[in-house]
């Protein structure tokens, strides 16, 4: 029998995690498929191609069948930070003021306590310096000063430039960077280096990539700046290969399109890309705007996102419809200045291992995980400690001849072997008391975590809606919100997709940033506050032409381009600013300074307060903004009928041991996808599909909306 049907598959979403890579493909009527595989880290075009096979036989498609009309395929994936986190990058050469070479390893002192507990920051002694990105030996000083000003106070002295590039040619760097001193201010003498040393490389006949900061990130902060262009060389020249094998892939099986990749703004960006640095994190970022996009059509303005899958927990917060971005976040234990959309990770997944503090015998979770190879249950993985997933297993929370769909077995006594000789018998507890001990000491530290992150934000959880997703939200979140009071808890049935259904979602924007020094005092006069909006207008216009030229590289018009400024602003003297969407289009003249002054003064007042406003401090225009988008097809959420409260028949699995609060219960199981709208299931009960399983425990209740959104309630 053939299923073989015809549909106009128009769009690819991919999420490319530690574990598992999924795909999400939607067609011309905005209907979806999901489908998950292994990751595969040594050539990540297999996982994706065995992913795109399971989604597309839920269609009864194959690879060729669809590939052909695909448009836009938006790629996000974990290996880029990973090359980062473990200090795997490619060996570049650094080039810097004389007398300056050390800053970078110094990393503003801030770098030897990122991460760390506020205990921990306050002890000298705990702080720690990891090897630089660019180490020493293959820095160089060239002689050259530019001021704060941008007046050059000591022109360069070229030859020191000649000899820093001869050098770290004939030490056979793979790319060289260089970053000067306020350079984001005049980049004459930047790219003057940038282009001696770009003689050097081909008088040498070597084929090395040089990068200047100024001509990718022209903004203030050395320690930033050279950290994120030092990515550029160092983590996304890999990824550029990543891309170009997977995008080869699939062009042998039919495809015609260019990969996209998911950036930290918000947005995607093409793979050809100059500034790839910016996809560093990708896969929870598609995670945070699915969740917007769902926001956005279905009226949910406050939301927490949260997801867990098998390396990580990320969270992140939505407030009336938007994202917060961070401007010179932290990422690895690295300042970097990228537009970042808030995030937060704990180190805490299905695949983490459990062990025992050898002294204490407290139970330690992570922040190490066993990734795509689950957990001792899996018979192939070689892995011997216990992991979150052996856990599971032994409580009854999943299937063990449903991971993957029943791709990969796993062997339930296995995993109940290891928390017995690894947990249980150390404790002296039984082997599901030991395992429910380490489900609700995770489930409580998600827990505690969510709340500080919810109410350092000065909000309470009875606002916020909580969007879980990701294989293994599912599976926690009666756990991780239990008790906090959320307006609601929502697991879409297709949460393992979900980042790489919010990939298939996000616009097609290009965003870039530069720094200003705009002070207007608050008696200026018309002629000053026309020189601040020239200024502006002149960052914004040279800002719109790198958004272009980045589109016309991709085959789109000039005219299909939807630009929209931005700005960042601070009163006089204060040390935060804010980053808000322009009013106007262009700003010429005094009238249009005075609209984005009063822009910045509404938004003032409505993040703090109308009476924290300090205009008589007069404002500083700290950065210009401009944000480019093009119109591209997006997955239609799902509308279905509501229909009656009894699960059909065909739904039921029957029951499966599930323990909880020192109790075994039967736990009736339902098959996800045969549910319908309206069905109401009360706990305990545990709903499986092929790639998550949702567990609705004793003392819960879950009800199915007409867009395939479950909603977890408390009774
Ligand atoms: P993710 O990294 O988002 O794909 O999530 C992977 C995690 O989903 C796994 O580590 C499991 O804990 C969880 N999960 C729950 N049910 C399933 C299932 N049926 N198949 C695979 N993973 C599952
Ligand atoms: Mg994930």
């Amino acid at each position: 029998m053939s299923l073989q049907t015809t549909r106009d598959v128009q769009v690819l979403g991919i999420d490319a995690g530690g574990t598992m890579t999924d795909t999400f493909f939607v067609d011309r009527d905005g209907e979806f498929a999901v489908g998950k595989a292994q990751t595969t880290p040594k050539d990540e075009s297999h996982g994706l191609l065995e992913s795109s096979s399971d989604a597309l036989s839920h269609w009864g498609m194959d690879l060729q069948g669809a590939f052909k009309t695909l448009r836009t395929g938006v790629y996000s994936g974990t290996a880029m930070l990973n090359r980062v986190v473990q200090r795997q990058g490619l060996e570049c050469g650094l080039i810097v003021n004389a007398g300056m070479e050390d800053f970078h390893r110094m990393g503003r002192a801030i770098q030897s306590y990122l991460g760390y507990a506020y205990e921990d920051r306050i002890h000298l002694n705990t702080h720690r310096y990891d090897p630089p990105l660019v180490p020493r030996d293959r820095t160089r000083g060239v002689i050259e000063r530019v001021d704060m000003m941008g007046t050059v106070v000591i022109p360069l002295r070229e030859e020191t430039a000649r000899r820093a590039a001869k050098e770290l040619i004939a030490k056979g760097v793979a790319g060289i960077v260089i970053s000067l001193l306020h350079s984001y201010k005049n980049p004459d003498n930047e790219r003057r280096v940038r282009d001696i040393v770009e003689e050097e490389v081909a008088a040498a006949g070597a084929n090395i990539p040089v990068f200047a900061s100024a001509d990718y990130y022209p903004v203030r902060k050395e320690s930033h700046r050279t950290n994120t262009t030092i990515l550029e060389a160092y983590a996304a020249e890999p990824s550029r290969q990543t891309l170009a094998q997977i995008t080869e892939a699939f062009h042998d099986k039919g495809a015609g399109f260019d990969f996209r990749v998911m950036a930290t703004h918000g947005g995607t960006i093409s793979r050809k890309a100059r500034e790839l640095a910016r996809t560093i994190v990708s896969g929870p970022i598609g995670g945070v705007i699915g969740a917007k996009y769902l926001g956005e059509s279905l009226g949910y303005k406050n939301i927490v996102c949260s997801d867990i899958g098998g390396t990580s927990f990320d969270l992140s917060l939505i407030t009336q419809g938007n994202l917060v971005i961070r401007n010179d976040p932290d990422m690895a234990r690295l300042v970097l200045s990228l537009p970042l959309v808030a995030l937060d990770s704990v180190g805490a997944g299905a695949g983490s291992f459990v062990r025992l503090d050898p002294y204490t015998h407290a139970i330690q979770l992570g922040p190490d995980s066993a990734g795509y190879r689950v957990g001792v249950c899996w018979p192939e993985s070689g892995i011997e400690t216990v992991t979150i997933s052996d856990c599971h297993l032994v409580l009854g929370y999943i299937n063990p001849d449903n991971f993957l769909g029943g791709q990969v077995k796993l062997d339930r006594q296995r995993a109940m072997d290891a928390v017995r000789t690894q947990v249980a018998e150390p404790l002296g507890l039984s082997v599901e008391d030991a395992a429910a001990g380490v489900i609700e000491l995770m489930d409580q530290d998600l827990r505690d975590h969510m709340k500080s992150m919810i109410s350092a934000k000065g909000y309470s959880p009875a606002s916020f809606t909580c969007f879980s997703y990701g294989g293994a939200g599912p599976v926690h979140c009666y756990g991780y919100t239990e008790g906090l009071g959320f307006e609601d808890v929502v697991v879409p049935a297709w949460a393992a997709g979900f980042s790489a259904f919010g990939c298939a979602a996000a616009d097609f924007e290009y965003r870039y940033d530069k720094s200003l020094d705009v002070n207007v005092p608050p008696d200026a006069d018309e002629a000053a506050k026309a020189e601040a909006a020239a200024q502006l207008q002149n960052a914004w216009a040279e800002l719109s032409e790198s958004v272009l030229i980045e589109f016309e590289a991709n085959g789109f018009d000039r005219k299909d381009v939807t630009l929209q400024p931005a700005f960042r602003m601070q009163y006089r003297g204060q040390l935060n600013d804010l980053e808000i969407d322009s009013p106007i289009q262009t700003a010429q003249g005094a009238r249009d300074w005075e609209r984005v002054v009063d822009a910045f003064n509404d938004a003032y007042a409505q993040v703090y307060a109308a009476s924290a406003r300090s205009q008589e401090l007069g404002y500083s225009v700290t950065s210009a903004i401009m944000r480019g988008s093009v119109d591209i097809s997006k997955p239609r959420i799902p509308r279905e009928e509501i229909q009656g409260e009894t699960p059909p028949a065909e739904a039921y699995l029957g029951t499966r041991k599930f323990y909880r609060k020192r109790t075994w219960l039967d736990a009736r199981l339902f098959h996800m996808e045969s549910l319908v709208p309206g069905n109401r299931i009360v706990g305990p009960a545990i709903i499986e599909s092929d790639a998550t399983t949702f567990v609705v425990p004793d003392g819960f209740e879950t009800w199915l909306d007409d867009h395939r959104l479950f909603h977890l309630k408390e009774l």
